[in-house]
């Protein structure tokens, strides 16, 4: 079964990690090294059943090998999950050997955070392997990368407004932002900076206020945020908000923002392409994360950093050129660009086969 997954999906290896003593039970996908050795993060989650952790990990890897291209890294897409509640499972020996497993790839799978892990869990992987990105600051890590997510999100919208109304100016525009987190607080600063009319939402009322109080919103109930007279939405908190549910209800010409699988479905792509909704596809917005850890590999500089995170840019005013050339949705045509890099980028080199690997600069491993 697991071979005929993989020979659709085009996965090129797949690594089941074990260890008794530590309770380890954890699997690597790796999708594609064409551009690179395969980063992404490792989840952390109670699967029901091994089959359901396998499938995320195969879609989840096959989802960075495409976030990757499109931004134009030189790093291929992979994915690794550990089965387990994050909440009472965890333990230093659990993610030293699952470190060690991630070494034994000698740098064709790179890790790095996500759902269910922390800074804290990465610091037991670094114990084990250098191919860690995401680690704390006091080792030359990236630190927190909200603030250049925000960035790059803030770069994606110049490009969608540049191409819907052909101006950039932020300040001209009215903005419906739902979440005020971590990305979502940050862009909407950037956006009071530029002098933008901001309408915000959040579960969380405290944050909300903030955003009033401090960057002069004008706060509406959750469900509201989809009825807002709005030039653009900006979703930044929960993934399927643009659904068949509130489609009609969204007013505004530009969907761009930070939130990642923004679209419920393919379908609604079509929709959104068919009523003239700009859709800046998230993976392409939301790049600036993984860019901004990507930069640990050879020694990480915020100074680079920020320039990188201005290829959003390009790279989203990309897709919409795509998209017009060949009259298509512009999901479609970020996944259209990706798979163009990879087969261009291919000709010209052969896939990363694990002798050598990425060599780490800047960092200290130990305390
Ligand atoms: P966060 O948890 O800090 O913020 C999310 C916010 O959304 C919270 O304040 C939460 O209260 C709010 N929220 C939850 N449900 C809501 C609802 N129904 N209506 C309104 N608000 C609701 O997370 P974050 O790091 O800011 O990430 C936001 C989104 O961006 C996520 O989808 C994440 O996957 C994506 N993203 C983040 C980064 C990053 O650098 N942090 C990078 C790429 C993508």
């Amino acid at each position: 079964m697991i071979f005929e997954t993989l020979a659709t999906s085009g996965h090129e290896e797949v690594v089941f990690c074990h260890n008794k003593d530590a309770g380890l039970k954890a699997i690597i996908a790796i999708h594609n090294t064409v551009l690179g050795p395969a980063l992404g993060g490792l989840r952390m989650w109670p699967y029901k059943s091994e089959e359901e952790a396998v499938n995320d990990a195969l879609r989840l890897s096959r989802g960075m090998t495409y976030k990757n291209a499109v931004a134009g890294l030189n790093l291929g897409g992979g994915k690794s999950v550990i089965i387990g509640d994050p909440a009472t499972d965890k333990s230093e020996a659990l993610f030293r050997a699952f470190g060690r497993f991630v070494n034994s790839l000698n740098g064709r799978y790179i890790t790095a955070e996500d759902v269910g892990i922390d800074v804290n869990d990465m610091e037991w992987v670094f114990r084990e392997t250098e191919f860690v990105t995401g680690v704390h600051q006091v080792h030359g890590g990236s630190g927190d990368p909200s603030p250049f997510t925000a960035y790059g999100t803030l770069q994606g919208l110049l490009a969608s407004l540049q191409h819907k109304f052909g101006n950039e100016d932020v300040g001209k525009h009215t903005f419906a932002v739902q979440g005020c987190g971590h990305v979502g607080m940050e862009f909407i600063k950037l956006l009071h900076e530029n002098g933008a009319k901001v309408f915000v939402t959040d579960i969380n009322q405290e944050l909300v206020q903030r955003a009033v109080d401090d960057y002069g919103c004008t706060a509406v109930g959750t469900d509201e945020i989809y009825d807002v007279d709005a030039d653009v939405y900006s979703p930044c908190a929960l993934g399927g908000t643009v659904n068949e549910k509130t489609i009609d209800r969204i007013k505004a010409k530009v969907i761009c923002g930070a939130a990642n699988n923004q679209l419920a479905t393919d379908e609604i792509g079509d929709e959104l392409s068919k009523r003239d909704v700009l859709y800046a596809p998230d993976y392409a917005v939301n790049a600036g994360g993984v860019m901004n850890v990507s930069l640990e590999i050879d020694g990480y500089n915020r100074e680079r950093a920020m320039r990188m995170m201005r290829t959003v840019y390009l790279n989203v005013s990309r897709i919409f050129q795509i998209a017009d050339r060949d009259g298509i949705p512009t999901y479609k045509a970020a996944d259209r660009m990706a798979e163009e890099r990879i087969a261009t980028i291919g000709k010209i080199k052969l896939p990363m086969m694990g002798n050598g690997g990425p060599r780490f600069l800047g960092r200290m491993r130990g305390h």
